[in-house]
């Protein structure tokens, strides 16, 4: 059974093959849906465009997230080239290297800023941008971790901007819920892609987790992809606000087993 038939998903954040939003990607591909891409920038139409063509994007647009007037022009475009859209995929974050090495209180006013504006402003902008060319019953996603709520040593000023994002989706659902528009987040456990691999320890934190998480393995972008199918689908027409967490059941975690 197909479960994204007769919708069309607008993806924000592929960077390569092994960015999680091609893993949403592949899987919404799978399931029956159109799909538009959108990239951040010309470095990485050589590595988009393939990867459209795979699954046969025609929307491939570029949109930096932090240009106001970039964000109004793939919005013209979804609207001439694509009509409605039903689904919304955020898969943005961004921070500052030199604001992650140090410590988080030492963090400087304009990382912090970048932070934030890249990774929360920007979902919040584009699920208002959007709406207008949402179907009923539409949904919106976005991404976060566990540093959000817990202190990941290294996450530093990137685990502020997600507990603002966790809190941003139940703020945009409240707003949107009497549109019939629904939005969520997908807390998923450490996979290494290349945002991963700027987050100083990320290397130590992937193999602690599989020795702390109840299922004892790590997550997939396909993982990832199944998730996000269930919540951008009608299977969850009733969940909006939700922070699911994909990792292996770690944050239930209290502490280590016992050696
Ligand atoms: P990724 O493949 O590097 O994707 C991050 C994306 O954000 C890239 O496409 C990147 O483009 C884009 N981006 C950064 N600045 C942008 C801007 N100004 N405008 C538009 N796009 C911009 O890494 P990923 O791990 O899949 O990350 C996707 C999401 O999952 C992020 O929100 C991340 O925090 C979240 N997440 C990741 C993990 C993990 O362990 N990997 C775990 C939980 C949550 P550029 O490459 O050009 O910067």
């Amino acid at each position: 059974m197909k479960l994204l038939e007769n919708k069309t998903a607008m993806i924000f954040g592929v960077a390569n093959q092994r960015s999680i939003a091609w893993g949403i990607t592949q899987k919404f591909h799978e399931h029956g849906a159109r799909i538009a891409l959108s990239y951040a920038g010309p470095a990485l139409e050589r590595r988009v465009r393939p990867l459209a063509e795979q699954i046969g994007a025609a929307f491939v647009h570029p949109c930096d997230v932090t240009q106001d007037d970039q964000i109004t022009a793939i919005v013209e475009k979804a609207e001439a080239e694509l009509g409605k859209i039903d689904i919304l995929v955020h898969a943005i974050a961004f921070a500052d290297r030199e604001d992650l090495m140090r410590p988080f209180v030492e963090t400087s006013r304009a990382g912090f800023k970048l932070a934030m504006d890249i990774s929360v402003y920007s979902f919040v902008t584009l699920t208002n941008h959007f709406r207008k060319l949402m179907n009923p019953g539409g949904s919106f996603l976005t991404l976060t971790y566990y540093g959000s709520v817990k202190v990941a040593p290294g996450y530093n000023v990137m685990g502020v901007a997600k507990a603002a994002l966790e809190a941003a989706t139940r703020y945009m659902a409240y707003d949107l819920g009497p549109e019939g528009l629904r939005v969520n987040a997908i807390s998923a456990g450490p996979i290494r892609t290349l945002a991963a691999a700027g987050v100083p320890g990320f290397r130590r934190m992937y193999k602690n987790f599989v020795e702390m998480a109840p299922l004892q393995q790590n997550i997939t972008i396909e993982d990832v992809g199944n998730a996000a199918l269930f919540l951008c689908s009608d299977m969850a027409a009733k969940v909006t606000g939700e922070i699911l967490y994909v990792d292996s059941g770690y944050n239930v975690m209290g502490t280590p087993k016992p050696e």
